[in-house]
């Protein structure tokens, strides 16, 4: 009985999770590549480890430390501030990379992701298993990230297969071996299960996720109810649990700001300084095959006041030619004659995939990430004044009225995490 099979069905369906290894620590490692093959954390500005590099989880380092155990503990650790806005990309461009295999990919979380691959062997004249390592290697080769892959009959199984080998795993598992897969699951590893479902579930001698299965339906609905019944049946590989590919809301964003000495009270240096901005704001977005329909613009004087104003564009833009002339017709709102200024700077918003994306734009983000000199940015400051499809949707003042020459911080537009 213990070793017979649930079902002799290989892929009614078949569901990809995909789990990115050490996201944060592994953006760091691939946007510095002196960070490679060392222990890194990142997390330094809050005091505590979000993610932890594979060298340092080797050393004992993982998720939720205190930076003062790790040093204790590592001393040759390094310690990175978070830059959210690198692993939003990066989360986004692995996103757009599973959209090339289906349409029907769920953005779980920054690093995790769901699709439904089923019916998609013809299209690409491979198994399931080998449209799956195709998808972790084009991520290593394009956005050299690693990541952990689960393949089988539904969302619940996916990820107990994307968990079972990590770093850098593969693991599918057709329908008639999903037994051999659950037998070696505990049942607090099942997603969805926590410690008082599992402490339950031992009351009744169930260890493993296949101990769960084995039980009548009707056991699994009276000790759990409606989540029992869902994942009795997930587990089986009847699908309950939906690839749920309705597009996200909460897209990352691109800052970018730059202060300049001495101060400046020219109008057309300050302009061409945040033209320079906006340039280089813009190329980062189209090398991640992103759009923007949403900017502030802000410009910062000596005394540390701010102005910032925001501008919506009629449908997503990549192209700085679309928004200069709009910039420069508005350009009077931040800036003010006979004052000086030290800073400009440009956040791009509601970034969303560009329609036709060039995935050519994917070939090395590691290199264009450090290819952005500003230097290249103002080559084409001249080229501007092309004609924009956009309007100003509404102004904002953040000033900081600082009142002392204290430096007042910027405006809160800087940063958003994804
Ligand atoms: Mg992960």
């Amino acid at each position: 009985m213990k070793n017979e099979p649930l079902t002799i069905r290989r892929w009614p369906r078949a569901i990809l999770h995909v789990d990115a290894d050490s996201f944060f620590a592994s953006v760091e490692q691939t946007v510095n590549p002196e960070l490679k093959g060392k222990p890194i954390v990142t997390g330094a500005e809050r005091g505590i480890v979000t993610a932890a590099s594979i060298e340092a989880r080797a050393l004992g380092i993982s998720r939720g430390m205190s930076l003062s155990e790790v040093t204790a503990r590592c001393p040759q650790c390094l310690l990175i501030s978070s830059n959210f806005e690198n692993y939003g990309l990066y989360s986004k461009a692995i996103f757009n990379i599973l959209r090339r295999y289906t349409p029907d990919v769920e953005e779980y979380s920054i690093d995790e992701a769901f699709a439904d691959l089923t019916g998609t062997r013809r299209m690409h004249h491979k198994s399931y298993i080998d449209i799956a390592h195709d998808i972790q290697n084009t991520i290593h080769t394009e956005l050299d990230i690693p990541v952990s892959v689960g393949v089988s009959l539904s969302k619940s199984l996916a990820k107990l297969c994307s968990k079972f080998r990590k770093p850098r795993g593969m693991t599918c598992v057709p329908g008639y071996l999903i037994h051999e897969l659950l037998a070696r699951t505990p049942v607090g590893s099942i997603w969805g299960v926590g410690h008082n479902t599992e402490a339950l579930l031992k009351k009744h001698s169930i260890k493993t996720a296949l101990d769960f299965v084995r039980r009548p339906l009707y056991f699994a609905e009276e000790l759990l109810g409606k989540v029992g019944v869902d994942l009795w049946q997930e587990l089986r590989g009847d699908v309950r649990y939906g690839v749920d590919a309705s597009a996200k809301q909460t897209y990352g964003s691109i800052s970018r700001t730059r202060t300049f000495t001495p101060p400046s009270s020219s109008r057309d240096y300050v302009f061409a300084q945040l033209i320079r901005n906006l340039e280089y704001a813009m190329a980062k977005a189209r090398r991640f095959g992103l759009a923007t329909s949403r900017l502030t613009v802000y410009a910062k004087q000596q005394n540390f006041r701010s102005t910032a104003i925001e501008l919506q564009l009629s449908q997503p833009s990549s192209s700085p030619l679309d928004v200069t002339a709009l910039l420069r017709e508005h350009f009077h709102h931040i800036f003010k004659e006979g004052h000086f200024y030290r800073a400009t700077g440009v956040t791009l918003h509601q970034l969303t995939p560009q329609s036709g994306t060039q995935f050519s734009l994917f070939e090395d983000p590691m290199r264009s990430l450090k290819a952005e000199s500003a230097a290249q940015a103002m080559d084409s400051i001249t080229a501007q004044f092309g004609p924009g499809s956009v309007f100003l949707a509404e102004r904002l003042h953040l000033g900081c009225h600082a009142t002392s020459n204290k430096a007042s911080p910027l405006p809160t537009l800087e940063k958003i995490a994804v």
